[in-house]
C-alpha cells in the first residue's frame, strides 16, 4: 500500500500546518478509535481525541469474540485472513495496555483463551455444521468434529437435544467494555493526549484540498496534520463534499447480558446453529456478574447477536429479545436460571464486502479506521498499528492490503443540463 497521503512523526512539526495544536487528531473514540489513539500516543505523536460519548456506539453491545474462524463464511476468505491476522495481534496488545496500566490498577482487557464449542440443534443444523468443518479443511483453518460425549465432557450444561459439535481451538474472547475503559485511562494518563468530550461536524481543508483539522460542535477548530475518522456506522458523516468513498451503513445487532451463577453458567464460549439460526454465548470471567444477589463466583453472559439493516435508534426489541433467549436456552438450558440485567441495541459499521476501510484515502490528511461490522474488536489491535503506520509514512502490514479505504471509488460528479454545458453520459 503506497503512502502518497501525510506523514508524520513527533519530531516533524513542519509536516503539520501553522499553527496546529496536535499531530493527529482522532475523531471518534469506540474500541476502534481508542485503540489508534493510544498506539499513536505511545508512537510519539501530539493526539486530540473527539467523541461526545466515548465507547457508546457498537463497542458497548459487542460480545468481544475474537473468533474469525467461527465466524468464516463460504466466499469470505479475506475477511478470514484478515481476522486472523488480527487475532495474532491481541495478546501483545492485551498484555502492553495491561502493563502500562500497572498491575496495582486490576485494569486489562478481559481476554479469555478458552476455545470457542460451536454446536449443532438438530439433523440439519449439524448436516451446516459438517459442510462448515469441510470448508475449514480446505482453508486450513483450526477446528475439528467433536464427540457429542466429549463436547458435553467440556461443557455439562449442552442441553439435551443438541445433536453435533466441534472445537475451534483457537477463537477466543476479550470484553470490550474492559478494553475500552482500560483504553481511555490509558490515554488520559498520556501528557502527549487529550480528549475532548466534542462531536465534529466539519473537517477542515487548505488551499490544495488537503484536511488539516476539524470543527467540533462548539464551533472551535483544532488543527492538525492528519485526521483520523473511526466514527463507526457515522463514517460517512464528515465527507459528504469530498472526493472519497466512504461506503459504510449501520447494521443493527442486539446482545444481552446475563448474571449466572456456577451452577448454570457455561464456562466456554458457546457458539450454536439452532434450526437453522446462528446465536451466541459468551461467559466472562467469574466475579463478572452483576445485578440484585450477584456473588463473586457468578458471571455475566453476554447473548447475541440480532442483525437487521437500519440506523441506531437504540430500541431493544422484545422480538429480538425473545428470538436470542429462545435459541440460547435451547442449546444450555440452565440459563433459564439466570437474571437477565441488560438488552442492547447499537449498529454495527457494514461495508458491501464486509471488510474494513484502514488507512489513507485518497484526500491527503485524511485516514480511515472505520466499517469493521461484526469485527472491530478483534481487528482494533492491527488497525491501530496499520493507522499508525500509515500517519508515519510506514508500512501498512500486509494481511491490510484488503482493507485499503480506495478500492472503493468516489461517484462521478453529475454534469447539469446548462446552455453553456449540455449533459452526457457519464457510463
Ligand atoms: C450486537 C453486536 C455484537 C458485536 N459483537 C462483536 C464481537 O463479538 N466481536 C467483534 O470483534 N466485534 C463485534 N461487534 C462489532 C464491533 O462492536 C464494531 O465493529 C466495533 O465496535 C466498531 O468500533 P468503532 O470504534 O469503529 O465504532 P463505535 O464503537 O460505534 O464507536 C464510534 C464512536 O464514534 C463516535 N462518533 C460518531 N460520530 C462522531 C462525531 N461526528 N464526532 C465525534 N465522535 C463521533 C461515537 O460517539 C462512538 O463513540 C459487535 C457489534 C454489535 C452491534
Amino acid at each position: 500500500m503506497s503512502m502518497s497521503t501525510s506523514s508524520l512523526t513527533s519530531s516533524t512539526s513542519s509536516t503539520s500546518p501553522a499553527g496546529s495544536s496536535a499531530d493527529v487528531v482522532v475523531v471518534g473514540a469506540g474500541i476502534v478509535g481508542a485503540a489508534v489513539a493510544w498506539r499513536a500516543a505511545r508512537a510519539g505523536l501530539r493526539v486530540t481525541v473527539l467523541d461526545p460519548a466515548p465507547g457508546d456506539g457498537a463497542t458497548h453491545a459487542a460480545a468481544g469474540m475474537l473468533a474469525p474462524v467461527s465466524e468464516t463464511w463460504f466466499g469470505e476468505e479475506p475477511a478470514v485472513r484478515l481476522g486472523l491476522a488480527g487475532q495474532a495481534a491481541w495478546p501483545a496488545f492485551a498484555a502492553e495496555l495491561a502493563a502500562e496500566l500497572g498491575a496495582e490498577t486490576g485494569a486489562d482487557a478481559g481476554l479469555r483463551d478458552t476455545g470457542t464449542l460451536v454446536v449443532a440443534y438438530d439433523a440439519d443444523d449439524v448436516a451446516q455444521l459438517r459442510r462448515w468443518l469441510a470448508l475449514h479443511s480446505r482453508w486450513s483453518l483450526k477446528s475439528g468434529e467433536l464427540a457429542l460425549a466429549e463436547a458435553r465432557r467440556r461443557e455439562p450444561l449442552l442441553g439435551p437435544r443438541v445433536s453435533g459439535a466441534a472445537w475451534v481451538p483457537g477463537d477466543h474472547v476479550a470484553d470490550p467494555r474492559a478494553t475500552h475503559t482500560a483504553l481511555m485511562s490509558a490515554l488520559g494518563a498520556h501528557r502527549a493526549a487529550a480528549v475532548v468530550p466534542r462531536a465534529a461536524v466539519r473537517l477542515v481543508r487548505d488551499g490544495r484540498g488537503a484536511v488539516v483539522g476539524v470543527t467540533d460542535d462548539a464551533g472551535e477548530t483544532r488543527r492538525a496534520g492528519a485526521v483520523v475518522l473511526a466514527t463507526g456506522w457515522r463514517a460517512a458523516d464528515l465527507v459528504a463534499d469530498l472526493p472519497v468513498a466512504v461506503p459504510v451503513r449501520p447494521v443493527r445487532g442486539q446482545t444481552l447480558r446475563l448474571d449466572a451463577g456456577p451452577d448454570v453458567a457455561p464456562t466456554h464460549m458457546v457458539r450454536g446453529l439452532v434450526q437453522g439460526r446462528p446465536v451466541y454465548v459468551v461467559p466472562r470471567a467469574p466475579g463478572t456478574g452483576r445485578g440484585p444477589g450477584t456473588t463473586a463466583d457468578h458471571r455475566e453472559i453476554v447473548v447475541g447477536a440480532t442483525s437487521e439493516e437500519g440506523p441506531d435508534d437504540r430500541r431493544a426489541t422484545a422480538g429480538g429479545v425473545f428470538a436470542l433467549l429462545r435459541d440460547a436456552r435451547a442449546l444450555l438450558p440452565g440459563l433459564d436460571e439466570s437474571a437477565l440485567v441488560e438488552a442492547t441495541l447499537r449498529a454495527r459499521p457494514g461495508t458491501p464486502d464486509n471488510l474494513p476501510l484502514v488507512g489513507p484515502t485518497e484526500v491527503p490528511g485524511l485516514h480511515l479506521a472505520a466499517g469493521h461490522h461484526r469485527n472491530g474488536v478483534l481487528l482494533a489491535p492491527i488497525t491501530a498499528d496499520a493507522v499508525v503506520a500509515g500517519l508515519e509514512g510506514g508500512d501498512v502490514p500486509p494481511a491490510l492490503a484488503v482493507a485499503d479505504p480506495r478500492r472503493f471509488r468516489p461517484a462521478p460528479v453529475p454534469v447539469h443540463d446548462t446552455p453553456n454545458h449540455p449533459a452526457r453520459s457519464l457510463t
